[in-house]
């Protein structure tokens, strides 16, 4: 069951109740080089990203807003730590939501400038916590964590601001869990889901699948983003993938391939790779399967939509679990990217 959250738009974008869980990203480009901001944008949003957010540290980058905006589809977010007049600018300049920490900009009076000035545009604001957001270690993390961002909805809903996104975020998975499922009770506005500093690639998918996964199977969470040491779209990527595996959105390629053993006749690890690679940019969903043996593969990837299977110098092309085409191995990768083509293009017209 999902939580009942409040709806908030984020430009024409609503998130929290029962619209889809959207995955966001944030860039890694210096928000000031325009170009490359706007490039590394569009290169997101072709592997599906919904939201972004970009660091605004000074006002150049601020500025720079306008310009990104004009040439990007998907809504922007401003990233405010400190100085309150670039949560000013940013609104005045466009971003679609701000992502504040009042904890870290202390002077109400300017708390209440921003949020006028949000209502005004009817911007939401994100607050949220996370270890950062402390001098020191407090004794009991998660319930600082959670105090933390009571007091800035405090803040918020003091001047009368209620167009808010909550997001609390650690990098050790079972904090975020604990501190997200005590917020959820708390306040009725959407969370947005992370565990912050994850690490490398591979430790990252681990930790943030485990934290966001569980949060999301009981019912929490409105967006999420997986924050990984590694390029933007692997983190988009990995945003979907997880929605995908608890049936949660329906998007892209999904790659279903066997673990190969001594029976495999076909490369089954390079042919996936291939596969995902020049597919990435697909948004049906689409189950593809690549399977080592013919013995066992094709029954075994019954769910798949089209797969590939190994023979003895040659190997087949099924669908949904029936072998269509036994093809000689020279020619066997062709025909199949002919036939996976000619699927996604059935599956892209409109019914
Ligand atoms: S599909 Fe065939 S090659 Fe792959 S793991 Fe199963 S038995 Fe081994």
């Amino acid at each position: 069951m999902r939580r009942q959250s409040k709806v908030v738009k984020i430009g024409n974008m609503a998130i929290g109740g029962q619209n889809l869980i959207r995955v966001q990203s944030m860039t890694k480009t210096d928000t000031r080089d325009v170009e490359a901001t706007i490039s590394q944008i569009l290169s997101l949003e072709e592997k599906g990203c919904e939201i972004v957010r970009v660091a605004v540290p000074d006002e150049e980058a601020a500025i720079a807003i306008p310009h990104i905006k004009r040439n990007i589809h998907i809504p922007l977010v401003a990233d405010i730590h400190f100085d309150p007049r670039l949560a000013v600018l940013a609104i005045d300049n466009g971003a679609d939501k701000i992502r504040l920490n009042p904890s870290n900009i202390k002077d109400l009076a300017w708390v209440r400038e921003i949020s006028l000035r949000a209502k005004d545009k009817g911007i939401p604001i994100r607050v949220g916590a996370n270890l950062g957001s402390f001098r020191e270690r407090p004794a009991n993390v998660v319930e600082a964590l959670v105090q933390s961002v009571l007091k800035e909805i405090e803040i918020l809903e003091g001047v009368n601001f209620e167009d808010i996104v909550v997001s609390i975020k650690a990098s050790d998975v079972m904090t975020t869990i604990k501190a997200n499922e005590i917020i959820a009770k708390k306040v009725n506005f959407p969370i947005h889901l992370g565990i912050t500093e994850a690490g490398l690639l591979e430790t990252s998918l681990v930790k943030n699948s485990a934290g966001i996964g569980y949060l999301l199977m009981n019912g929490i969470g409105d967006t999420i983003r997986f924050s990984i040491t590694d390029k933007p779209e692997k983190e988009v990527k990995a945003g979907f993938d997880l929605l995908r595996s608890l049936h949660l959105r329906d998007y892209g390629l999904e790659i279903i391939s066997c673990p190969m053993c001594g029976r495999a006749e076909i490369g089954v690890q390079s042919i996936a790779k291939q596969l995902e690679r020049r597919f990435s940019n697909v948004k049906v969903p689409l189950k593809v399967a690549v399977m080592g043996c013919a013995v066992n593969g094709p029954g075994e990837a019954m769910d798949a939509d089209i797969g590939i299977a190994g023979g003895k110098r040659s190997g087949v092309i099924f669908r949904n679990g029936k072998i269509i085409k036994t093809e000689n191995e020279i020619k066997l990768y062709r025909t199949f990217v002919k036939e996976l083509k000619n699927l996604i293009e059935e599956r892209q017209k409109p019914s």
